[in-house]
């Protein structure tokens, strides 16, 4: 299966294309999670990628489009990925049209998850995320000083420099401005699969899960 899931900051894609993953035993491709890798590894991209993400604008179109041309072509993604946070323009989703003709994909289902702003802006603020592994948390499912349950790290958690509440205003205007044209963009060509976002994690998996026929 090749999924790209669809939706605003916040609004749960990380969290519903690992469970995907998991159950399918397919990649889950998250840009967000390149770039912060690159960051912390400061590589070459890390150092242009940081100042762009910490604003919470859009790193250029060509270092995106290069990132997920390469990381498609990996053996990996023979028999299914799920794209998180790419395509965020037409620009990208024009390109990912290109590459996926050319690797002879034609099957690739948009999922578009949906939430409102001011519970995005909520949602976000109550999340921490591990600075050793990068998994993200709800803030009243973790105490902020125990350990990691993901990796187990000692006090790992923080505030993403952009889930601050001035970034995620910002990173919620480019998304209005730069990210919903790709929605109109897939409904005019294909199928898109919308699912409201709100509700627990369990209720929105189950309806992911339903839309995409995976028990
Ligand atoms: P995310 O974790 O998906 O919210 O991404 C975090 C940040 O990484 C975004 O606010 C952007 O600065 C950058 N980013 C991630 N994916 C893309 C993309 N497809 N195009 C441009 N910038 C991106």
């Amino acid at each position: 299966m090749r999924l790209i899931l669809f939706g605003a900051p916040g609004v749960g894609k990380g969290t519903q294309a690992k469970l995907i993953s998991s159950k399918l035993n397919i990649p889950h491709i998250s840009t967000g999670d390149i770039l912060r890798q690159a960051v912390k590894d400061r590589t070459e991209l890390g150092k242009k990628a940081q100042e762009i993400m910490n604003r919470g604008d859009l790193v250029p179109d060509d270092i995106m489009i290069g990132i997920i041309e390469d990381r498609l072509h990996k053996f990996d993604c023979e028999n299914g990925f799920i794209l998180d946070g790419f395509p965020r323009t037409v620009n990208q989703a024009i390109a990912l049209d290109k590459l996926l003709d050319e690797m002879n994909i034609k099957n690739a289902k948009v999922i578009n998850i949906t939430a409102n702003n001011d519970e995005l802006v909520k949602r976000i603020g109550n999340r921490r995320a591990c600075k050793s592994c990068g998994q993200i948390f709800v803030l009243k499912d973790i105490e902020e000083k125990s350990n990691c349950p993901n990796c187990k790290a000692e006090n790992s958690f923080y505030l993403r420099d952009d889930d601050k509440e001035a970034v995620v205003r910002n990173r919620l205007d480019v998304f209005r401005q730069n990210t919903a044209p790709v929605l109109d963009y897939y409904t005019k060509q294909s199928n898109v699969i919308s699912i409201e976002g709100l509700g627990s994690i369990d209720e929105v998996s189950t309806k992911v899960f339903e839309e995409l026929k995976i028990n």
